[in-house]
């Protein structure tokens, strides 16, 4: 199967954004203001993860990876403060990039025993189910469908299907105002199964890469754009003054890390990493020096629930 690679040119144009936003001007409302990027000057400092040194684990995943000396990690790399991928340094930043670099640090594995693999929506059970990534962290959301393909850990966040609009919209005020209106999402997501429910009356436009349908918004040839709102307050900071979004979510979208559906002994791990870390106070820390900048309140993540 194939794995999507970085749409390079829309990639580049999303940190064009980026840097943009950084040096733009600022205005009032979320989505206008000069958000600084993860790891940036002005934003807030990023935790160091102390390394593992002895890790046992009755876990096959695992023991593949430290026998190969790296974990293997599946992300996102056009989603900015999510999971994102400089194309000019292949610097990756983000929630979900910090959350995959303190679980790996917990199982023993420093930021330069990880190999990222992107690996976009409509194909990540594959790429989990066959063994192309140890490990998934990319906005992915926990349901039953997928439960019968993947294991999750987590849930270590919670979102909420939104729409993203350019910024002078007046007539989509709500996902009961999309009669007729184009509306663009991504193969494999929930947020697409959702609008394609007849009872929105929605035309879809389905794609790959979020960047992509971000691209058709800016250019008129959609008129929103749906899926998580985390993904698109991203959006709506990197392209300061031209998007917004509507701010009114309508499902419920709880993140998880996705990995082998037989893997109990790493899927508990994870689970144990992730409670750890929220009580410690480091996930709260990776949260405001990355999602937090492009305008998500922190909320106390849904800790006890395990999958
Ligand atoms: N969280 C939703 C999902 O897993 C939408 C975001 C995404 O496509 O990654 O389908």
């Amino acid at each position: 199967m194939k794995l999507y690679k970085a749409g390079a040119a829309v990639a580049a144009a999303v940190a064009l954004a980026l840097t943009a936003t950084a040096c733009g001007g600022k205005e009032g409302s979320a989505g206008d203001t000069q958000a600084a990027k993860p790891g940036q000057s002005g934003a807030p400092t990023l935790p160091t993860y102390q390394v593992a040194s002895t890790v046992t684990l009755d876990s096959p995943v695992f023991a593949a990876a430290k026998k190969r000396g790296k974990i293997i990690i599946g992300s996102k790399a056009d989603q900015p403060y999510l999971g994102f991928e400089d194309q000019s340094t292949k610097k990756r930043s983000g929630f979900d990039i910090e959350i995959a670099k303190m679980i790996a640090a917990d199982l023993g594995f420093g930021e330069d025993k990880i190999e990222w693999k992107t690996v976009d929506s409509g194909v990540r059970e594959t790429a989990i189910s066959t063994g192309q990534v140890d490990l998934y962290v990319g906005t992915y959301t926990i349901n039953d469908k997928r439960k019968q393909l993947v294991g999750f850990a987590g849930p270590y966040y919670k979102a909420g299907a939104d729409l993203l609009v350019r910024k002078d919209e007046s007539a989509i005020t709500g996902p009961d105002t999309l009669k007729g209106k184009n509306v663009c999402s991504i193969v494999g997501s929930t947020p697409l199964q959702e609008i394609k429910n007849p009872k929105y009356g929605a035309k879809t436009t389905e794609l790959a890469k979020y960047s992509d349908c971000v691209q058709q918004l800016l250019t008129n040839q959609v008129d929103a754009v749906t899926t998580d709102d985390s993904i698109l307050k991203g959006y709506a900071a990197a392209n300061s003054g031209k998007l917004k979004v509507i701010g009114k979510p309508f499902t419920q979208e709880p993140y998880g890390i996705g990995l082998n559906k037989d893997d109990k002994a790493l899927r508990d791990f994870m689970n144990d990493s992730l409670e750890k870390h929220i009580k410690d106070g480091t996930y709260k820390k990776i949260y405001e020096g990355t999602l937090g900048l492009s305008g998500s309140a922190y909320v106390e993540p849904p800790a006890a629930v395990r999958y």
